[in-house]
């Protein structure tokens, strides 16, 4: 495997979704990275063709990193509900509808749970996964991958977060993603190691990409 690269200077950041952005942004502010957002640059989003997460995450990162000529950071993300055999996995985004319906995409989740008979938690394991992938307009790709595990709620609660966050209660808490901060949610150091998966991933990241100012 080729070595890691250190990011420093101007980093795009390859997503169009609001809440992500604002979630890589408050994690990259330690490290003294002037983030630019693929929507500054009017970069058009590419087809999500992978049937993986990373592999997702990689062509995000590359089609920005080719685009703009700078590094450029991804994230794929999703919810996997264990007895709906991993829906809605890499489709999470996609079951929310064009207009982005979370509420919606949270009740259809919770009428496939109930068509199995999942009502005990222990029938309603979920785990959110994050693969970031940083690429580089030479090509050069670094990736790592994180998850969180927990049991998903109903009725959701909380309004903090985005997408499936007031339904998913993580393992050993007893407040959904919904209901925590954004500090709590992500849990990094020095308050934690990491509890979200996008902030599990990006202290992986951190490790092997970035030096803190
Ligand atoms: P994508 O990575 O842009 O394809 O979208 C992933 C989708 O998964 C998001 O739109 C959310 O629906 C869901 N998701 C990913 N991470 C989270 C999270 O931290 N909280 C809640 N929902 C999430």
């Amino acid at each position: 495997m080729s070595a890691h690269r250190r990011i420093t200077g101007r980093l795009v950041i390859a997503t169009h979704n609001p809440g992500k952005l604002v979630e890589m942004r408050e994690l990259l502010a330690p490290y003294g990275i002037e983030a630019i957002s693929a929507g500054e640059l009017n970069l058009s989003e590419p087809d999500e063709t992978g049937t993986t997460f990373e592999a997702n995450a990689r062509i995000k990162a590359v089609a920005a990193a080719n685009a703009a000529q700078l590094p450029a950071f991804a994230d794929d993300s999703g919810l996997v509900v264990d007895a709906l055999d991993g829906q809605p996995g890499i489709y999470s985004a996609r079951w929310a509808g064009p207009t982005k319906d979370f509420a919606a995409a949270m009740k259809q989740l919770e009428r496939l749970l109930q068509e199995r008979g999942a009502t005990e938690p222990a029938q309603r394991k979920a785990h959110f996964v994050s693969a970031l992938c940083v690429a580089w307009p030479d090509g050069h790709c670094d990736e790592v991958e994180a998850r969180v595990d927990g049991t998903l709620v109903w009725p959701p609660r909380g309004t903090a977060g985005f997408g499936y966050d007031p339904a998913f209660l993580p393992d050993g808490h007893t407040r959904t993603f919904g209901e925590m901060t954004s500090i709590e949610k992500h849990g990094l150091p020095p308050l934690g190691l990491g509890l979200s998966h996008r902030a599990k991933a990006f202290v992986k990241l951190a490790e092997i990409c970035l030096d803190r100012d």
